[in-house]
C-alpha cells in the first residue's frame, strides 16, 4: 500500500459524472504535471468506466465510490476489489452528493470504509458542514460526528486521507478565509485526531485563482478539486503547486 507519510501534498481531481473515452485520452495529453518523487502527488478519481483509460506515471488512479458488499447479488455494484484489480489506489467516500442526493448514511460509509481498507485501497474520506450548520456554528460538531460514526475504531492514520469539504462550498464558488480552513484543519487534527500524523485535504470551490493560498497553509495536506479539475488548463495551473 502506498506511503502517505512520504506525501507532503496532494492534489485530488474529482470528475464527477463528466467526461468520455475520448476526453480521458485528451487529458492525459494535455496534463503537464509530472511525478518526479513522491513528495508531491496527483491522483485523478474519474468515473469508473474510464479509470483503465487513465492509466499513467503522472498520477494515481482513483474511483468516486465503491459498494459496501465485496460479491454476490447486487446489482449494479463495484466492489473495491474490483476496483483495485483495475489499478485503484485511491477512492472517494462519503462525499457530500453521495450522502445527499443517494442519501449515504454514516453506517453505511463506515462499511465501504472498510472494504476499501481491506482491498489496501486509500479512502478519501469527505466530511463538512451544511450552510445551517455553519450559520449555527455547528461545523465542529458535525465533523467529530461523522469522523467518529464512519471511521474504523483502531484507524492506522497512514491509511485514511480526511477531505474537508463544507457543503455550501461545492460548486458554488464561496469558499471559508483561509484562517477558517486552518483553524478547521487544526481542530480535524488536533481535537478529533490528536494527531499530526493525519492527512487533511480541503476541498470547495477550489480554482487557478484561490489554490494557491490554500495549499500553502501548514495544515492543509493537499486539495480536492471538483469542477475546475475537468478544465485542463485550468487544472494545469493547479498542478504546478
Ligand atoms: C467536489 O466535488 O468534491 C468539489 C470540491 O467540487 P468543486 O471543486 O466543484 O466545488
Amino acid at each position: 500500500m502506498l506511503e502517505l507519510e512520504k506525501i507532503s501534498k496532494i492534489i485530488i481531481a474529482n470528475w464527477k459524472l463528466h467526461g468520455s473515452i475520448e476526453f480521458a485520452k485528451e487529458y492525459l495529453e494535455k496534463l503537464t504535471f509530472v511525478r518526479s518523487d513522491n513528495e508531491k502527488s496527483l491522483v485523478v478519481c474519474a468515473p469508473s468506466t474510464l479509470i483503465q483509460n487513465l492509466k499513467t506515471d503522472k498520477f494515481y488512479l482513483g474511483a468516486q465510490d465503491c459498494s459496501n458488499y465485496s460479491s454476490g447479488a447486487y446489482t449494479g455494484e463495484i466492489s473495491s476489489e474490483l476496483l483495485k484489480e483495475i489499478g485503484c489506489s485511491f477512492c472517494i467516500v462519503g462525499h457530500s452528493e453521495r450522502r445527499n442526493i443517494f442519501k449515504e448514511d454514516h453506517k453505511l460509509i463506515l462499511e465501504k470504509i472498510k472494504k476499501l481498507i481491506n482491498s489496501k485501497i486509500i479512502p478519501i474520506f469527505c466530511i463538512g458542514e451544511n450552510l445551517q450548520q455553519m450559520k449555527e456554528n455547528l461545523t465542529n460538531d458535525v465533523l467529530k460526528n461523522q469522523i467518529h460514526k464512519s471511521l474504523p475504531k483502531n484507524l492506522d492514520l497512514s491509511k485514511v486521507i480526511i477531505a474537508y469539504e463544507p457543503v455550501w462550498s461545492i460548486g458554488t464558488g464561496l469558499i471559508p478565509s483561509v484562517e477558517q480552513i486552518e483553524k478547521t484543519h487544526n481542530f480535524i487534527k488536533q481535537n478529533i485526531f490528536n494527531s499530526s500524523k493525519i492527512k487533511v485535504v480541503y476541498g470547495g470551490s477550489v480554482k487557478a485563482s484561490n489554490y494557491k493560498k490554500i495549499i500553502d497553509l501548514d495544515s492543509v495536506d493537499g486539495l480536492l478539486v471538483g469542477g475546475a479539475s475537468i478544465n485542463s488548463d485550468e487544472f494545469n495551473k493547479i498542478v504546478e503547486f
